[in-house]
């Protein structure tokens, strides 16, 4: 198929436009660099720098869209919520519209758990209460509810994928390795592995007086090449006039202290850590049921341990196999 991919410079959309290369599909990817790196899109893939406002000169031809350009910083949203809501609702919208234009009725949307907000009971189903917590989140959901507008009158065919906490790292067929390069860094693993890697400051952990065993947050880890080979199956159940919501986690939660002893044994380091106090708007815990895709699109994930999510991070992040 011809496809676009936004955002596919970034973490998630390189390694996802690496698999849709992989897979035989003839893929252009369409980022504005504000987050991404040019040498993170894969070889075989096109690219235009340019921003989702102007995707209407790409879509010449194009069957598919696989939208991940978003602004993604929690904090940042809170502190700026004008940009969220016009890079992430303001931005889709102009690119819906573009894909109504051209005659492309098909999309695959990075959504997120923070749809969910603090959640009434764990694992999250698709079918529960979607009250976000900050203006990431909302601007994430209102693209949902388009999404199903959309469907419903225009016969958009649109996949929603609901990720968790995604880490780790994808090698391509080649060897070339996508992992996490942001320059403002807040997630756990990335974080504790600069440490780990040789950072000066021991490692903060937000709260340890959370209703959880040990005090700390729980998260889902999802590997980044299992969550990437959700969205070819999500494009492939992409049907006309239907909007699906997928949730995408490992099932399983694990706690900050967790991580981190996972993370000392993984690297072999102490990795020093300082109790901190708790970051605004974190809920206690977010573990994702993922039955649903599995039962429907039969995802199945290769990498469910988050030992292998920190030990492929910690390979990326060191050039070691
Ligand atoms: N966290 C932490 N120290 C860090 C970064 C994150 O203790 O340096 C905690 C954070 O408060 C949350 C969990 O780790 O409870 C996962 O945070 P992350 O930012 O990785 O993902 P989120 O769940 O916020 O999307």
């Amino acid at each position: 198929m011809k496809l676009l991919v936004t955002g596919g410079a970034g973490y998630i959309g390189s390694a996802v436009a690496a698999q849709l290369v992989e897979a035989g599909h003839e893929v252009t990817v369409l980022d504005d660099l504000s987050t991404g790196h040019a040498d993170a899109v894969p070889p075989g893939a096109r690219f235009v720098e340019g921003s989702i406002t102007d995707a209407a000169g790409v879509l010449d031809g194009v069957e598919g869209v696989l939208h991940f350009a978003a602004k993604s910083l929690v904090g940042e949203s809170v502190q700026r919520p004008d940009l969220y809501w016009a890079h992430n609702l303001g931005g889709t919208l102009a690119l819906l519209d573009a894909m109504r234009s051209a005659g492309v009725g098909r999309i695959v949307f990075s959504s997120t758990a923070a749809t969910y907000g603090e959640p009434e009971r764990s694992p999250i189903r698709e079918t529960d209460p979607t009250r976000p917590t900050n203006p990431y989140g909302a601007s994430k959901l209102a693209v949902d509810t388009a999404l199903s507008a959309f469907a419903g009158m225009y016969g958009l065919a649109a996949v929603s994928l609901r990720y968790f906490n995604v880490g780790g790292a994808y090698t391509d067929r080649d060897g070339r390795v996508y992992r996490e390069r942001h320059t403002v860094e807040t997630h756990l693993i990335p974080n504790v592995l600069a440490v780990a890697l040789g950072g000066r400051e021991p490692v903060s952990v937000f709260g340890t007086d959370y209703p959880t065993p040990d005090g700390t947050c729980v998260r889902d880890y999802i590997h980044l090449a299992d969550l990437a080979g959700a969205h070819l199956l999500a494009l492939d159940a992409c049907t006309p006039g239907e909007h699906r919501i997928y949730n995408l986690g490992s099932g399983t939660g694990f706690s900050v202290q967790e991580v981190l002893s996972v993370c000392r044994e993984v690297t072999g380091h102490e990795i020093p850590s300082v109790v901190r106090e708790r970051r605004a708007g974190d809920p206690a815990v977010l573990v994702a049921s993922s039955e649903k895709i599995r039962d429907e699109l039969g995802w199945k994930p290769e990498h469910p341990s988050v030992r292998d999510v920190v030990a492929d991070a910690w390979a990326a992040l060191t050039g070691r196999d």
